[in-house]
């Protein structure tokens, strides 16, 4: 299928040029509908890694020195180049990525309203004055940019993910290393061809792919890169904060989450089924914020799983994100799919029923159907590990602390959702639920001027509002004596 290549870049963007690999190697880019080559990309290592921090270093004390209102003039000029060329951005990451032609819009408006966001917090990056304990010195606080930022993206969220961390580091005065995920760099590479048009200066924004490893290490041993910002599994972020502790570099982890969706007997069930429905299979299931874990209470149970299956089947489609009218695009690659079906076997295989899906989908690309088990237990894959794919699981509860003391049952705690009616539920339940973010009768709730960040092995810091930009920035004291 032909889509539009204007922002399609074969080779990496480093310094303000674009160049191979030194080793001339490279990656073949799939698009997972169809299992076709849509491209490659040079495969980097140490080198041009340390090449990219150089010049970011290079390209840091005169982007700092703009003031925050030039700063965030370019940053306004990126996100007005990006809405203009929406249709050709969308159709590139639906290419390397898979998901709906719409869902890839709604990320690109996602992606530029990160990056206006930021671009009016610039100009707010305030101090203090703090009143002095001594006569004749004056206490004063500033921030300044931590300086060049490493950023490891994955292939979920291509153009949204980068934008949120490129946002606040631009506004802050830092400059950018960005290696994204093999799976989707062209999203990626897409931003050099726009920070070249509109004239963010040489250096500011590198992209870089190859060697995920290698470049990880660079990235965290070479001292002039400040601060390391990656949104990936907890594994590699885990790794990536231990390394980065050598240089005691700053860092931020969005992690994996294994959202649990609490049901109430007392919730509204068109809402709830609405919410479960946008929050588990929004991009395939493949989220971190996806619910992983839905727990409905006894008496809305049977109902809750009707109405889920019911709507599930009439509203979800199956299809090629170019293609109008499908609602699914397909899981990333042939792991995911069976990743979902060893969670499906397993759940079946321990008691599970199978009420919806539960197949492959499609004759080419990795499709899996939207699929509903009931009956799901503790004891289930499913109730540990995030499936992160189409693949919803209903757990029987009785009690609201049964229900709070399951769903804090586990390492992660990135995003939680619960749906009921009784005013005084949601505020013991919003309080009990150890999660950075906390969706009571909604489902999906991301939004730039809010903060986005995980507690426990989901991670730490924080992207998106004014919390957002403290990542990227460090508190400086300075007493002024012999006054
Ligand atoms: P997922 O399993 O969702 O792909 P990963 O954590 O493996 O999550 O990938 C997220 C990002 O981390 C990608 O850009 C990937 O290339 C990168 N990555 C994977 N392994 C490493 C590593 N050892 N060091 C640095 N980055 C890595």
């Amino acid at each position: 299928m032909s889509f539009d290549k204007t922002f399609m870049k074969e080779t990496v963007f480093i310094a303000g040029a674009w160049t191979a690999a030194d080793s001339k190697d490279s990656i073949d880019v799939i698009n997972p509908a169809t299992g076709e080559t849509i491209g490659t990309v040079p495969n980097c290592g140490r080198a041009e890694t340390a090449r990219a921090i150089d010049a970011a270093h290079a390209a840091f004390a005169p982007w700092k020195a703009k003031t925050a209102g030039e700063r965030a003039g370019l940053m306004q000029k990126l996100a007005d180049e990006i809405m203009a060329n929406i249709d050709a951005l969308a159709e590139l990451l639906v290419t390397e990525m898979g998901k709906p032609l719409a869902e890839a819009k709604g990320e690109i408006t996602g992606g530029a309203n990160y990056i206006r966001f930021f671009a009016e917090e610039a100009r707010r990056v305030y101090g203090d004055i703090i009143p002095s304990p001594w006569a004749g010195k004056k206490i004063m606080v500033t921030k300044e940019p931590v300086g060049v930022v490493g950023a490891i993206t994955p292939w979920n969220f291509p153009n949204s993910m980068i934008a949120r961390k490129l946002g606040a580091a631009l506004a802050a005065g830092c400059t950018m290393v960005i290696k994204p995920s093999e799976l989707t760099p062209f999203s990626a590479l897409a931003y050099g061809v726009l920070a070249e048009k509109v004239g963010i200066p040489t250096g500011v924004i590198n992209v870089l792919t190859g060697d995920a490893p290698v470049i990880g290490a660079e990235m965290c041993e070479n001292p002039k890169l400040r601060k390391m910002t990656f949104t990936g599994s907890t594994r590699v972020g885990k790794l990536l904060a231990s390394n980065a502790a050598g240089h005691m570099k700053k860092i931020s982890m969005e992690l994996g989450g294994n959202a649990p969706f609490i049901v109430f007997d007392d919730a509204d069930l068109d809402a709830a089924v609405a919410g479960a429905i946008a929050s588990k299979f929004r991009n395939s299931g493949q989220t971190c914020v996806c619910a992983n874990r839905i727990y409905v209470q006894s008496g809305i149970y049977d109902a809750f799983a009707a109405k889920l299956k019911e709507t599930v089947e009439a509203e979800l489609i199956p299809g090629n994100g170019m293609s109008a009218g499908s609602t699914q695009g397909p899981v990333i690659d042939d792991r995911a799919i069976s990743k979902i079906t060893d969670h499906l076997q397993d759940a079946l295989s321990k008691g599970g029923t199978l009420i919806s899906g539960g197949e492959r989908a499609g004759t080419a690309g990795t499709f899996f159907q939207p699929t509903i088990v009931t009956g799901a237990t503790s004891d289930m894959k499913i109730a540990r590990e995030e499936t992160f794919g189409p693949l919803a699981a209903l757990f029987r509860f009785e009690t609201e602390e049964e229900a709070i003391q399951l769903a804090n049952d586990t390492e992660y705690g990135l995003a939680c959702y619960f749906y009921t009616q009784q005013l005084g539920r949601v505020f013991r339940v919003m309080e009990a639920l150890e999660y950075g973010l906390v969706g009571v009768n909604e489902g999906v709730i991301t939004t730039e001027v809010a903060p986005f960040g995980g507690v426990k092995d989901s991670g730490m810091g924080n992207e998106g509002s004014k919390y957002g930009l403290d990542d990227y920035l460090n508190i400086k004291y300075s007493c002024i004596g012999g006054l």
